[in-house]
């Protein structure tokens, strides 16, 4: 028989980007956006030259995570083309498909050819700025879908990571997350679990609100590292909204240090 053709023969890389991480969860709600912003900002407090992309087409919550809803998008001309120009935000370069959307409370519906060519775009025609990127993080949307192929296939990813809580009905979905980036042949550098537990600030008694964690069982059968456990901290919502990540607004709290930990290791 003839071979196959390999799709993933065209992947390009992200110019001028060392290091690019996608950032995934199974389903919605997990803190995937909050775990990518962190990391990105984390990685910024580490000393590296970082870029945020929020290619959640779907619910792009980058912006607001990053204080930056009101950022203006400009464009440029280069002899490679038109390039969007990333804002920066706590000196994180920063773009979003909701920078280029209507408005906020307007539901995109994407068709796949539509899908396709801005995903396409926002992937190669993002100017992160005159120093090269050491690390772009790629927020993408919940679940494998249609984003998920098309990332794999059109660009170079180096890892992914994987972010889940520890309930039975998200773990069963980091199984799919695992076995997608296995298909499209993106290696993945772990799993983070968020929400794992709460401390109660009064007592500094320990609660696992979401029960016992299954997920080191996960990542042992699966063979992929469980990089950190971030806690339930209602400052982590509360900044978020602000648009302050919590690794700026309060070092000293435990997932601040969690994400810094977790940013070490990537
Ligand atoms: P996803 O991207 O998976 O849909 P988000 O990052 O938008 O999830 O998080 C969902 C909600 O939970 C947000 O309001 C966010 O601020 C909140 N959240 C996420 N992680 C934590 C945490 N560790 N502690 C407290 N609130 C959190």
């Amino acid at each position: 028989p003839p071979p196959q053709a390999n799709p993933f023969e065209s992947r390009r890389r992200i110019p001028n980007v060392k290091k690019v991480i996608a950032v995934a969860s199974g389903k919605g709600g997990v803190g995937k956006s909050t775990v990518a912003v962190n990391l990105a900002s984390a990685l910024k407090k580490l000393g590296y030259n970082v870029g945020y992309l929020d290619a959640d087409m779907y619910g792009p919550s980058g912006p607001t995570m990053f204080g930056a809803k009101d950022k203006k998008v400009m464009a440029r001309q280069t002899p490679e083309g038109d390039k969007i120009i990333a804002p920066e935000a706590h000196g994180v370069k920063v773009m979003s498909i909701g920078f280029l959307l209507p408005s906020e409370d307007t539901p995109v519906i994407w068709r796949g050819p539509v899908l396709f060519k801005a995903l396409t775009q926002f992937l190669f025609d993002v100017d992160w700025g005159e120093e090269p990127l050491d690390f772009l993080v790629i927020d993408l949307p919940p679940g494998t879908g249609d984003v998920q192929i098309t990332l794999g296939q059109t660009a170079e990813i180096d890892g992914a990571v994987i972010v889940t809580t520890p309930q039975d009905v998200a773990l069963i979905d980091v199984k799919k997350g695992i076995q997608m980036f296995n298909e499209v042949q993106i290696p993945i550098l772990g799993v983070v679990e968020n929400m794992s537990y709460f401390v109660c600030p009064d007592s500094g008694k320990v609660y696992e609100i979401f029960g016992k964690s299954k997920t080191e069982e996960i990542a042992k059968t699966y063979e992929v590292e469980l990089l950190g456990k971030i806690p339930i901290e209602p400052k982590v919502a509360e900044f978020s909204d602000l648009g302050i990540p919590i690794v700026f607004a309060k070092e000293d709290s435990q997932s601040a240090k969690e994400f810094i930990n977790i940013a070490e290791k990537i």
